[in-house]
């Protein structure tokens, strides 16, 4: 298939990427996933490892992931594995112990759910995406992930500056030219022209901007596109630190993945790593004083005893966590950040904040998915495994004969929670969100 002329010509003229690159991107492009630590193993055919991220693998072949049950119940996320190398970045950077981690554009969630799976539940992820369609997607995603330190947000960058020096660590998979996707997505080439190139780096420059402020002092920035010019990468690195007075901190990533230009940052090249394209910096604020937080929290936000919520033991497991009610729901936050979580619910556009645990009424809790999803809080013991195809019928929205006791019951696949069921004896409601269900022929 053919390149974009303008694209062509640029790739040819540029001895950092040269002629072999335009090769690699009209080949077959490799398949990968990442696992959850947390939750089953799938029967993935593998190929082998991928040596700069845990748990993840190339496969032999995609499989269709829509008809694997494990797919829905968030055991593994399909990603791109020059976008793992984040892990490798992850791994060198000092946090500390409760880290407070922003990834500021993060649907649909493979970067999220990558860190999420780093940090174990300590501290705090805020998972943010702008667009509001895609923020959907990306609750979707950090919920069947089960970590309940996750907050979702749909915000514009700009917002952030109501956080000052508050993150230890952010995350920008900035919106690119999409160069790195040429092979794995042929029609983004019809989308690329120089203009879009200018266009994403004076994009990304005001993302890093407007993002800034919300840095701690001392603390890092991950920049990344999936692009390969120098506008969109290098350039703006330089532009951070001349007009942001970042500093470039160099990490070491393993071979073949190659050192940028001017050995600003580092990339994936198609045909020299086994990935797509993407390319990765670290930038570091300059050390100070941090401005001190004064932690807000929602008048409409109230703590719930848990000891005055009869059957909520049944459900959930409240240990480690704080319970509030909030727009009508009960949620559940980790005892150790439920502080800044509030301080970030009061200040940004909440999608997800926590697990939400149920809705209370007269006749008792209505469970809700996110408790389902969650491995570490759910303890509900009514559970029915179904087998492969009426898990995908369950995945689908139907209602079929299903043997059981009457009331709440969990719906497992190979063990793992897939959603909740109302079960009335010789039927059952299935309450799997209709947002998410199946919607091609099984
Ligand atoms: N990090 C994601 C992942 O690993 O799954 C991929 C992110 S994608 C490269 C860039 C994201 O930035 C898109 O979801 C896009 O909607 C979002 N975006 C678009 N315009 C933006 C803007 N002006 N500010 C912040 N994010 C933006």
């Amino acid at each position: 298939m053919n390149f974009p002329p303008a694209f062509e010509l640029r790739v040819k003229n540029d001895p950092f990427l040269g002629e072999e690159l335009l090769q690699a991107l009209n080949s077959i492009p490799p398949i990968s996933v990442r696992l959850n630590p947390k939750k089953a193993t799938p029967a993935l055919d593998t190929l082998s490892e991928i040596s700069w991220c845990k748990d993840a693998f190339y496969l032999q072949e995609r499989p269709v992931f829509t008809l694997d049950p494990l797919f829905h119940a968030g055991c593994y996320y399909p990603q791109e594995a020059g976008s793992m190398v984040l892990h490798s970045i992850l791994n060198q950077i000092e946090l500390p112990d409760e880290p407070m981690v922003l990834d500021l554009c993060a649907a649909p969630g493979g970067k999220s759910t990558l860190i999420s799976s780093f940090l174990q539940e300590k501290g705090v992820l805020v998972s943010n995406e702008v667009i509001q369609s895609r923020s959907r997607i990306l609750k979707e995603n950090m919920t069947k992930w089960g970590n309940s330190n996750s907050v979702v947000t749909n915000n514009d960058p700009k917002d952030f500056e109501r956080l000052p020096d508050f993150f230890d660590l952010i995350v920008v998979d900035a919106p690119c030219s999409g160069e790195g996707m040429f092979r794995k997505d042929p029609d983004s080439r019809n989308e690329w022209s120089e203009e879009n190139v200018n266009l994403c780096s004076a994009r990304q420059k005001r993302i890093l901007a407007d993002v800034w402020d919300a840095l701690k002092p001392g603390a890092f920035l991950v920049y990344s596109t999936c692009t390969f010019n120098e506008m969109e990468n290098e350039e703006n690195v330089q532009f951070a630190v001349k007009q942001l007075g970042a500093k470039v901190v160099t990490k070491e990533l393993p071979y073949p993945i190659k050192k940028g230009r001017k050995g600003i940052g580092h990339y994936c090249l198609p045909g020299t790593t086994e990935t797509e394209g993407f390319y990765v910096a670290v930038l570091q604020k300059e050390d100070g004083v941090p401005k001190k937080t004064k932690f807000d929290s929602k008048k409409d936000f109230q703590k719930i005893k848990s000891e005055t919520l009869t059957d909520l033991g049944k459900f959930v497991n409240t240990e480690n966590i704080d319970l509030f009610q909030w727009n009508g729901l009960i949620i559940g936050l980790p005892k150790t950040v439920s502080g800044s979580m509030q301080h970030l619910i009061a200040k940004m556009r909440i999608v997800k904040a926590g697990t939400v645990i149920g809705e209370m009424t007269r006749k008792g809790i209505v469970p809700h998915e996110e408790l389902a999803l969650s491995q570490t809080l759910c303890s509900f013991e009514n559970r029915i495994e179904l087998t492969q195809e009426q898990s995908l019928q369950y995945l689908h929205g139907d209602t079929f004969p299903l043997n059981g006791e009457t009331g709440w019951q969990l719906i497992t696949y190979r063990s793992q929670p897939l959603g909740w069921i109302k079960h009335l004896g010789n039927r059952f409601n299935n309450l799997y969100p209709k947002e998410w269900r199946i919607r091609m022929r099984i």
